[in-house]
């Protein structure tokens, strides 16, 4: 299940590597043979070129890779997907800040790693909403930080449907999908666009 999250993932990203594993909280499971070799996380990846890279302290090798600190600390690590934590995601005993998880209810079209991916270089990241690009109010270290809404309405989709990537995603910046999440269903874009001052 993980490892062909990973491999769609590396795919949708357009990573040359052998391998991919995936793990949302620092347990890659299966034996890595092959290099360059991705470790993704929820929000980013990181490449090892070979098992040298992977001598550093913290991360344990055997039959699993072992990170307990997060890859997403680790030298090298880019992050590129700000999907917003579901809170039934998170597991036990992980503490987190009051406020610090979000309750927006994105579906799986929003979390469709290949269909976002698709979306973005169709409209790049700016905000179909406000119309803002983060990377211009915070800086570079913004530019990856991008939702994807989808439009289409859950309760006319047939069990046929196949998500358009272009008519039925838009990319939106984290406040404004948050407004779009405030009523279910939720607004369409052109209601919250008339909100906007
Ligand atoms: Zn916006
Ligand atoms: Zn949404």
């Amino acid at each position: 299940m993980n490892r062909k999250k990973a491999d769609e993932l590396s795919k949708a990203f357009r990573l040359e590597v052998a391998q991919s594993r995936y793990s949302a909280w620092g347990n890659f499971y299966g034996l890595v043979q092959f290099y360059p070799c991705a470790l993704w996380d929820r929000s980013g990846y990181i490449i090892f070129n070979d098992e040298n890279e992977l001598k550093i302290p913290g991360i344990s090798v055997s039959k699993r890779i072992n990170i307990p600190k997060r890859i997403s600390l680790l030298n090298g690590y880019k992050y590129v997907i700000s999907d917003t934590y579901l809170p039934e995601e998170l597991p036990d005993g992980i503490e987190y800040q009051e406020g610090s998880v979000q309750q927006i209810k994105v579906n799986r079209y929003e979390r469709d790693p290949k269909a976002r991916a698709d979306c973005l270089s169709h409209y790049g990241y700016v905000c179909r909403v406000c119309r803002i690009k983060l990377s211009d109010v915070y800086g570079a270290i913004a530019k990856d930080v991008i939702h994807v809404h989808h439009i289409k309405p859950i309760s006319k989709i047939g069990e046929s449907y196949r998500v358009d990537p272009v008519s039925d995603l838009i990319p939106v910046c984290p406040n404004c999908h948050a407004i779009i999440h405030l009523k279910d269903p939720p607004y369409y874009p052109h209601e919250v666009i008339a909100m906007l001052h």
